[in-house]
Formats: structure tokens, sequence, C-alpha cells
């Protein structure tokens, strides 16, 4: 360092917080765009400039040239830029800026909250914020569904800043008496258009009217709100608009090579696994509509072994699943990450080479985000889009959005079909089976609830051909869609027999004119859909809400596009509230989930004894006290260390209760077999001319004599297959197999089929005839007979 900069330095050091501050605000008015381009050359905090330097960031991007310095000045501002074009700092460094400069401390609470439409997304802005602002004492907190709630709730106001998803910051808001955003400058939402359309309106409306109308306002996305609705619901003072690359050539970023592909829906499957049989070396992520084809695709491919790590991210899977899935991604040079939507705003992984978008994204603002998942920040990238060829309009309205694509052909000749290796697989498997069949049913529907009618037609599709592609043999029932037409059907005949009446009232000669005169008072309908046949269709909205929540075979299809966020608990269902209500049913899962909620076991019978003590049945309860303390503790998935553990406790239980069954049935065996010879002795001595049955039966032949006389141990398990063959008996006392070390005991009553030395009833006649057993004690003796002899 030089004298002038230590001298520099030192002053800086001297000069007191507050007027260092009041520096830097006096500065904010005249900051000029155009000359600055580093983030030294804008009045930031020595602290935010020491985390921006550490972490690389030293040149402004577009949008954030454009945008902090307006942010500084206090003005709300919706900004808008391509993806991976910098618009996280855009905001982070406002609101960092803001906070320090009103000396914001841990008693202030909280000042800034940022709100972001997935956790992942939430999770990445954090560690960003973490980064850069780390040499400031202000506290962040990320606040995100699927993570521990209590912990939350006890943090929540010693944090200056919060990350989270909408979902969760309600809950908190409601529940959450430490909660308190009195004091809040700053609101941010980043992919603001995401966290303010349909999915979110009710959680976001309920958000915003707990905030202070006080309040600096900043939203940020790729494809930003223009709606004046939206900027009504949020009470924007003047906003600024910010759009960066409004005037430039496209949409998406000048790096991203963008091709699609027509290939037909059975093909499909082929088409992926070619393709990633072919990109072995790359960073691939690949789109699908729903979570159930996301789940089967990863879970059949992980078999099928393409060579390279295969992934999978959606919305149905466990919070830390889902970050650990996020992280190792990130980590990964080569792989394969199947998603959906939920991976397609805002995440930042690094080196993604292709963006495969396997099923048609809704509208064109989902494909701008799914492909901007590549070529980020000045590094390259391709995107593939798959279109049935029905969906090739797709193409058309992304043109008109200055969105340059190319078509690509495939290659017949190279297609590898996994359709018959996915065929034994699920012949194999039957919850393999039942996943194919689950995401079967999952596209089509989700094909049947998109919006744009001129894209999406679930009658052009062929199921049959789909279901093949999938290694299902038997296309499952689509039942809803048959319901939707059973209706349809029913409410035409009714229509027509209405016409007909009319007609013959009016005595009309042409009713041709008054196909859909019916409908045209009812105007809440989706676009019309042609069929197969080319007939056209209206479905009404109020069929669609019937289905959408009626259907039990497949639970989430309206979340196909909302599973992502984090509103279980809050009901989404707007206007037709009272239809949708009346027509909800309760599902078998809904129930189960309901069960699960309020800790109830279910089927559980306790029994009682007459002194009103709990009779525990061994065979349906877990009687060691680890297995019990076990199933008290743990709420979700399995250790399975601990499980081994329980297993060889449980197994000793096992063993006892199965001694004990064994000797019972000999006793009960031995009693038989002496009444049979009492009455028999009893016999010979009336008639003793009759031949002795139990003296012809030959002494080699003593299997059969067990299987005659002998006790029915047909129904027991061969011991030998479950414990190993015992190469003789005096071998076994020192056999090393566990069952006979630990159960001694065992050895003398365990029955072993014609393994043993056996008595014949000869034997057995002259031995009780030595022991003169009396008529009284003879059962007793006979007890202690047995287990003699079968020792011997
Ligand atoms: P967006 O939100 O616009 O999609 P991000 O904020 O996620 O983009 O940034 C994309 C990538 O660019 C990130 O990896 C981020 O670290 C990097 N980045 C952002 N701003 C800068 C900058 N000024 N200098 C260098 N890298 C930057
Ligand atoms: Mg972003």
């Amino acid at each position: 360092m030089t004298n002038k900069k230590v001298k520099a330095y030192v002053k800086k050091k001297r000069t007191p917080e507050k007027k260092i501050i009041e520096e830097l605000c006096s500065k904010y008015n005249t900051i000029n765009v155009t000359k600055t381009t580093k983030f030294s050359d804008l009045p930031l905090s020595r602290m935010t400039l020491k985390g921006l330097t550490e972490n690389n960031y030293v040149d402004l991007t577009d949008i954030q040239k454009q945008s902090i310095g307006l942010a500084l000045q206090g003005n709300d501002i919706l900004g808008a830029a391509k993806t991976g074009s910098g618009k996280t700092l855009a905001f982070l460094i406002p609101v960092l800026e803001i906070l320090y400069c009103k000396q914001w401390s841990r008693l202030d609470g909280l000042g800034a909250l940022i709100i972001t439409p997935t956790r992942e997304l939430a999770y990445q802005i954090y560690e960003t914020l973490r980064k850069v602002g780390q040499y400031h004492e202000i506290s962040a907190g990320l606040i995100i569904g699927g993570k521990d709630l209590k912990f939350e709730k006890k943090r929540m106001d010693q944090c200056n800043i919060v990350i989270c998803t909408p979902g969760r910051l309600l809950q908190h808001m409601d529940e959450n008496p430490l909660f308190n955003c009195l004091n809040m400058q700053i609101l941010v939402l980043d992919e603001a258009d995401r966290c303010l359309d349909m999915g979110f309106e009710r959680t976001m409306n309920s958000i915003i009217e707990n905030l202070p109308p006080k309040r600096q306002t900043l939203l940020f996305s790729a494809t930003q709100t223009k709606s004046v609705k939206d900027l009504a619901r949020l009470s924007l003072k003047d906003p600024l608009y910010v759009s960066v690359h409004e005037h430039s050539m496209h949409t998406t970023p000048e790096s991203l090579q963008q091709n699609y592909i027509v290939c037909s829906l059975e093909d499909k499957m082929a088409m992926l696994w070619s393709f990633i049989r072919n990109h072995l070396k790359q960073k691939i992520i690949v789109f699908f509509s729903s979570c159930k084809q996301v789940k089967y695709i990863y879970e059949a491919f992980c078999r099928l072994r393409p060579g390279v790590s295969l992934l999978a991210l959606y919305g149905t899977l466990h919070q830390l699943k889902r970050m650990s899935i996020y992280e190792s991604f990130c980590k990964k040079q080569h792989a394969v990450l199947f998603a959906t939507d939920i991976a397609s705003r805002g995440l930042d992984f690094p080196t993604v080479n292709w963006v495969l978008q396997m099923d048609c994204p809704e509208d064109v603002n989902a494909y701008i985000h799914r492909a901007g998942r590549t070529a980020r920040f000045k590094s390259g990238g391709e995107s593939l889009l798959v279109l049935l060829p029905s969906e090739e309009i797709m193409i058309e309205k992304l043109k008109q959005r200055k969105i340059p694509i190319n078509m690509i052909k495939i290659n017949p000749s190279k297609l590898q079909s996994p359709h018959r290796k996915l065929e034994a697989l699920l012949a194999r498997d039957v919850a393999l089976k039942e996943t194919a069949q689950r995401a079967f049913i999952a596209y089509v529907k989700s094909v049947f609830l998109m919006k744009d009618k001129e894209i999406f037609n679930v009658h052009t599709l062929d199921t049959d051909a789909y279901a093949t592609s999938l290694g299902l043999a038997i296309p499952p029932r689509i039942r809803f869609l048959q319901r939707i037409q059973k209706k349809m059907s029913a409410d035409n005949s009714i229509k027509n027999e209405h016409e007909e009446t009319n007609q013959i009232s009016t005595n009309s000669p042409d009713n041709s004119e008054q196909e859909d005169s019916g409908d045209s008072s009812d105007t809440s309908c989706i676009p019309n859909t042609t069929n197969r046949n080319g007939g056209k269709e209206r479905i009404k909205k109020k069929d669609l809400a019937s289905l959408q929540f009626d259907d039990s075979d497949d639970d989430d299809v309206l979340t196909i596009k909302r599973k992502n966020i984090d509103i279980v608990d809050i009901p989404i269902i707007e206007k037709d509230d009272k239809i949708v209500n009346k027509k909800k049913r309760v599902t078998k899962v809904a129930l189960a989930k309901k069960i699960l909620r309020k800790n109830i076991i279910p089927n559980k019978k306790t029994t009682f004894d007459d002194e009103g003590q709990e009779l525990i049945d061994s065979t349906k309860t877990k009687m060691s006290a680890l297995a019990r303390q076990y199933e008290n503790e743990v709420d979700s998935g399995i250790n399975i260390e601990i499980a081994k553990q329980i297993l060889r406790e449980e197994d000793q239980f096992d063993k006892k209760r199965f001694r004990e069954k064994i000797r019972e049935k000999h006793r009960e065996e031995k009693r038989k077999l002496k009444a049979k010879k009492m009455e028999a002795n009893d016999e010979e001595e009336e008639d003793a001319s009759l031949p002795d049955k139990i003296n012809d039966v030959d002494n080699d032949d003593v299997s059969e004599d067990e299987s005659s006389e002998g006790p029915d141990i047909s129904w027991l398990p061969d011991p030998d297959k479950i414990y190993g063959k015992q190469r003789n008996t005096d071998e076994e006392a020192s056999s090393a197999n566990e069952f006979e070390e630990n159960e001694s005991e065992a050895e003398s009553v365990v029955h072993r089929p014609s393994k043993r030395k056996l008595v014949t009833q000869e034997e057995y006649k002259r031995i009780r005839k030595k022991q003169k057993i009396s008529n009284v004690t003879y059962l007793q003796a006979d007890e202690e007979l047995a287990l003699q002899l079968l020792q011997n």
C-alpha cells in the first residue's frame, strides 16, 4: 500500500460511520449510468465492495448498471432482463445498502423481505447474499417450506433480511407471534410475474395485505409483468420500468443456441434415450410437465444404466432430498437432471450444456425460463424443444416473441428405443409399472389442462402408442377423459332434446345454426377443443373444476404447474369455491394424509385383560425396546443400520414364539397319541386275535411311520432350508448356526422330520412298560418322555 492509500484508509477508518453514510447517500443522486462500469464506480459501502470483489464481481452487468442507482435513490422498480444477466445482485446490493444506510440493527427487526416462487431459488439467493453481505452486520434468514418450522419461528424476530417462499411466509404471518413486519423497508419479488400469477394469487394477496404500505418495492424477472392489475395489487408508487433488453434483437441470451424437433408421442422416449446415450459427457436438464413423469423416467432410466449420473428434481420430493439433489447437480460435471418446472425459474446451475424440453411448455414465458437454465452470464449453451406435430404452432408464438429457434431433424436410424427393455422391467416390477401408469395418466391430464387449446389438444394424442413406448403392454384407462366425455355426451343429448322440442314448437326448418347457441350465455368456457373426428367440443369450466378436484386416481393434475409452491395447506380455489367444495369428494389419499397429520395409527386395536392391563399381541407389535423407541422417534425414512439391529432383536422374539408354538403342538400330539394308545391297549386286551397295527409297521420306514402316525408337520418350514443343512446330530452342538448357538433350548424341541432318530410305537410301548406309568400321571410322564426321546 502506498503512503497516500494508507492515509486515505486511516482517515476512512477514523471517520464516524454516520458521516460515511451521509457521504454515500449524498452521491446517490449524482450516479451517472453511462460512466459506471464497475461496482467500485457506485457509491457503495466498503463492506459491500469487499464482499463483491472477494467473490470476483467486478464489472456491472447491464441490469445492475441501470437499476442499482435507481433503487438506491428509493424508487420502486420493475426490472426486466434476460435470463442469466445478473438480476440477483441488482436487488441484493440495494437491499444491503439501504439497510446499512439506515444503520439497521438486530433490534430493528425485519427490514427487507425477498419473495421467490421456489425453495431452491430462495436458497440460491440466500447463498449469494451470504457471500456478498458477509462483512455487514445484518442478519438474514431463509424461510422456506419443508424446513423446521419451530426453529424458524424462534429466530424470525432476529432476521433483518428474510428470503422466503410465499406459502411459508404466510404461515409465519398467521402463526408466529414473533413475526413483525411493521418496520419493513423493502419488498423484493424475484421472478415477480410468477409470484403474482394465478398459482400464488391468494397467498400473495394475503401477504401484501399484511405489509406496511410505506415501503420500497423491487420486482425482477426475465418476463416482467406489465399487468396494471398486478401493479395495482402491489400499490407501487410511480414505478420505473427498467428493461435493458427491450430493444435487443432477441428475448433470449445471444449465446443460447435454440433448436426444436417435431417428434411423435411414441418416439419421445426413444429420442430422449438416444440423446442421453449420445451426450454422456455433458450436463443436461430435461424438463417434463409433471412430477409423475419425472419420477418414472428417472427410475426407469436408472435401471437401464445409460452411463451417466441421473438425478431427478420435483415438488413431491422431501425437502432435504430436493436440496441435496440441487447441490449435487450444481457440483457435477456430467449429469442429467430430470425436472419439472420447479427448476425452470431462476436456478443458476453452473455449466449446463443442454436444456431439453420433452413436453411443450405451457406458454412462451415458460419456454424462456426453461431454456434460460443454460447459456448463463456469458457462457454458451444449447436448448432443444421437443414438439408433437400438433404442437408445432408453438414455434410461431416463439418467433413472435423474438426467439430465434431452428428446426432440426431426427435421424430415425440412429434412434435406440428402450421400450423392449422397459417392458421387461415393468413385467418384473409391479411398483415400477404403477409408476409408469401414473406417469402416463399425468401426461395426458397435463395436456388436457393446458390453457392454450390452440397448441394442446388431448384428442390428437395417440395414447396407446405412448403407453407402449413407456413399456406398458396394456394402456391404462384414462378415466377422467371417459368421465368428461360421458358428461359431455349426456349434456349434448339433453341439449339436443331441448333443441328438438324448441324446433317443434317454433317449427324452424333448419337448426344447423343453433349448434352452440345453448352455451353462448355461459361464457366460462375454456377454448374449443377439436376431437379426433374433427368435431368441436366445448368444455365448461364447471366440468374442469370437478375434474381437477375429484379425481382420485391422479391427485396432482391441476397442480402440475403449481405443485412447486408452498401453499399446501392454503386452498387455491378461487371464485368457483362453492361449486368445487360441493363437488369435492373425500379421497383415500386425503383421508390418509389427515390421519397421518393427526398422528393416529390407522387400524390399531388395543386389547385389555380383566384387570385393565394392555394385552400385547407379539405377532402384531414390535417386542424389542429398541424397535419401539425407533417407531416413536422416526417420522420418515429408514435408518438401515438401526433397522438391521431391530430385525435381529425382533428375530429373537419370533424364534421364541416359534418354539413355544411347536412345543404346544407336540404336547397336543402326545396327548392324542397317548389316548389312542390306551384305546388300542384296551382293545388288545379285549380281542387278542386282532393283528397289532403298530407292530406291523416296519422300523426302517420311519418317515412313513411318521407321516401316518406322527404329528403333521407339513405346515412347518424346512428348518434345514432356513438354518442351513445340518451335517449330523453330533456336529449340531458345535454348529456355527446362529439359531443353534443362541438357543440351545431350541435343540430339544424343534421337530426335524426324517433326519432324527425317531422312536417307533413298539419302542414307545416298551419304554412305557418299563416306566410303569400310572394312568393318572401319564400325561406328565408322556411329556417328559417325549422330551427325553427327542433329545436323544
Ligand atoms: P438472473 O437472475 O438474471 O437470471 P443471476 O443473478 O442468477 O441471473 O446471475 C447469473 C450468473 O451471473 C450467476 O452465476 C452470477 O454469479 C453471475 N453474475 C451476476 N452478476 C455478475 C457480475 N457483475 N460479474 C460476474 N458475474 C456475475
Ligand atoms: Mg434470477
